[in-house]
């Protein structure tokens, strides 16, 4: 029996807002415990929720940004149950009618459905390690209760463990580049619950699911997959019945461990939200976030390759791994670089300085795009050798001068003269009687040598093209 993989995931995403999803306290990550909490997201009685306009804001522009429909209406429902770091009794969520529906993610030929995007808030947190009598016992904190997140959930349509990772990973990207989440996975910005089951290929109803919990990095979501596809294999083909129920990721022994059989929606007993009315989102609330959309990574990374000719590898590198790299590149086309010198010009001297200075992002480059352009149209104007122009570009560099200021002051114009350069072949030629013997000989490696010796001479400024035509018009 051939077995394939069914996964679905549901990503927890905190949103950017300063404040909470019903409160006024702080979001900030990382202060004293409890000290960002009020009668509101402690639960206390009688304290009623205020719903945060910047919140649903901001899961409008993730529903907008993933092709998600935003409803006109959407709850706020009390999804009820007890743990210790639920003050309430219940969390506020949405249920039956959330604030989107639909959507997709694309992972190559793969389209990944979305289900909904609900938006509801954070619990606090249990702390179970690190103080004294840990123990003996759990401490809590309440400053997270009330943060306000979107869930993300997605139909079962990924088919394995490293899919099921490429899809976390561009969903975050998404988040991250529309502004509605710093993305990151340590501080818990960003979680991720991985649902997996088994089934005979060509079978078309869905098996018993586990959902992992707790898997908070990429790596490990595809690690837990994988040790889950692995595990229930190993039950289904010895004849035995996966169980449904919720297990937890240990990345200390690289399992999955069960935790509790699964709950059924019916345990959790919604209902609606007494204190909060219907959330209405109007067309035009819709309309106006939908052109505020900035280009997403992939589509420019697409629009890089299609209008400027450069590779998929180079506007990759441009779009996502040196930030700001993408709008400095654009400009400096725009001021009339070469599409593929400007990038090698980003990619290399201005990486390698940024690397030097401790700074990841073209931000910290002293000069700006225009900068760069004039310094690409000297070299391609043979103005200058394009060793030189390293040079001119560490000048730039240290001192914010334009380019051609440079070379004027440093006199790094090339030799493209051809009286001059020919009076230094000449005396090269001279004074190298055995090299340029063994030329003549049919020893043709020796040209290079004699035009390195020109270059020398010229003290790095003789255009090597000229100077190589004329050393051939010579001894060839
Ligand atoms: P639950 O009620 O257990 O939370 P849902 O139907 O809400 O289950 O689905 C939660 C997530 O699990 C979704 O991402 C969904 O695509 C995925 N899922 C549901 N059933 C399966 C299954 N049999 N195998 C794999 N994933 C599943
Ligand atoms: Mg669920
Ligand atoms: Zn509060």
């Amino acid at each position: 029996m051939h077995l394939e993989p069914v996964v679905g995931l549901e990503i927890h995403c905190q949103l950017l807002t300063a404040t909470k999803i019903f409160c006024g306290c702080a979001t900030t990550f990382g202060a004293a415990p409890n000290t960002h909490v009020c009668p509101v997201c402690l639960g206390l009685p009688g304290a009623l929720p205020v719903l945060n306009r910047q919140a649903v804001e901001f899961a409008i522009r993730a529903a907008v940004a993933l092709g998600s429909t935003v409803n006109a209406t959407s709850i706020f429902a009390r999804k009820n149950y007890f743990y210790p770091d639920l003050p309430k009794g219940y969390q506020i969520s949405q249920y039956d009618r959330p604030l989107a529906t639909g959507g997709e993610v694309r992972i190559g030929d793969t389209t990944v459905r979305l289900t909904r995007i609900h938006m509801e808030e954070d619990a606090g947190k249990s702390l179970h390690h690190g103080f004294p009598e840990s123990d003996r016992h759990t401490l809590l904190d309440f400053n997270r209760a009330g943060v306000p997140l979107i869930e993300i959930v997605t139909e079962p349509d990924l088919r394995s463990a490293a899919d099921a990772a490429i899809c976390f990973s561009q969903l975050r990207e998404i988040l991250v580049a529309i502004g509605v989440n710093d993305g990151n996975m340590e501080e818990g910005s960003l979680r991720c619950d991985a649902n997996v089951s088994l089934r005979p290929v060509g079978e078309t109803t869905l098996g018993a699911k586990a959902e992992v919990k707790n898997v908070n990095s990429f790596r490990f979501l595809q690690k837990a997959l994988e040790y889950e596809i692995t595990r229930q294999r190993g039950v289904l083909e010895s004849g035995g019945r996966v169980e449904q129920e919720t297990r937890l990721w240990n990345s200390d022994t690289g399992t999955t461990e069960s935790m509790r059989s699964k709950e059924g929606a019916h345990d959790y007993r919604y209902f609606p939200e007494p204190d909060l009315p219907p959330l209405q989102v109007d067309a035009a609330w819709v309309a106006r976030i939908t052109a505020s959309m900035p280009e997403l990574p992939e589509a420019r990374q697409g629009r890089l390759v299609a209008a400027h000719g450069i590779s998929d590898y180079d506007a990759d590198v441009l779009v996502r791994l040196i930030p700001g790299a993408a709008d400095f590149f654009e400009a400096a086309v725009a001021a009339g670089a070469a599409a593929k010198t400007a990038s090698n010009w980003i990619q290399g001297e201005i990486r390698r300085k940024l690397k030097e200075v401790g700074s990841d992002s073209v931000a910290a480059v002293p000069f700006g795009p225009a900068a760069l352009a004039e310094l690409t149209g000297l070299v391609d104007s043979q103005v200058i050798s394009s060793s030189a122009a390293k040079d001119v570009f560490e000048a730039m560099w240290e001192t914010g001068q334009p380019a051609r200021a440079i070379v004027d002051a440093k006199g790094l114009a090339q030799i493209g003269d051809t009286a001059a350069l020919e009076a230094i072949v000449d005396a090269v030629l001279a004074a190298n009687p055995d090299p340029v013997a063994q030329y003549r000989a049919g020893k043709v490696q020796t040209f290079g040598f004699l035009v390195g010796q020109v270059m020398k001479a010229s003290k790095g400024k003789a255009n090597p093209a000229v100077a190589g035509e004329i050393l051939k018009a010579r001894i060839g």
